[in-house]
């Protein structure tokens, strides 16, 4: 399951829930997706990375590790939590590495097929990202020495 933030045109900010990218872009086509909190239709998903549902994740976890102490368990969730988001970016977008932002930027201008990408970008090109209206979101994803 894939949750998705969107934000209707009053501001109010909501979760949708998706079995996957293709069905939340399929409802946003339809415009199937409303504001729970004024009705508002005219929603945007907030191009943010994809939140990652735990469910399946969290119960791959052995029982024992999150029956241990509380400190203990939120650092498993949230081990738990990264592994899912890099999986979701290891599935569903293209390491493109450092041509990150000539990347972005390609897409932006029409020049190439819109598609998922991953990769590093420096501060400047972040920078020429922003001005040039090119939305992107930076993730810190830490590495865990086993
Ligand atoms: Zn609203």
């Amino acid at each position: 399951m894939i949750i998705y933030d969107f934000r209707c045109e009053k501001g109010h900010v909501f979760e949708g829930r998706f079995s996957s990218a293709e069905d939340c872009q399929a409802q946003v086509a339809r415009k199937m997706i409303a504001c729970p909190i004024c009705g508002e239709a005219e929603v945007h998903k907030e191009l943010a990375a994809p939140a990652v549902h735990l469910g399946r994740a969290a119960r791959k976890l052995p029982p024992k590790t999150l029956a241990q102490n509380e400190e203990g368990e939120r650092k498993t969730l949230f081990r738990a939590y990264v592994d899912a988001v890099r999986e979701v970016i290891d599935k569903g977008c293209e390491n493109v590495g450092e041509r990150f932002a000539a990347e972005a930027i390609a897409m932006h201008d029409g020049e190439v097929e819109t598609r998922n990408i991953v990769g590093t970008s420096t501060k400047e090109e972040e920078e020429t990202l922003k001005s040039s209206g090119v939305r992107f979101q930076k993730l810190f994803l830490p590495r865990f020495d086993d």
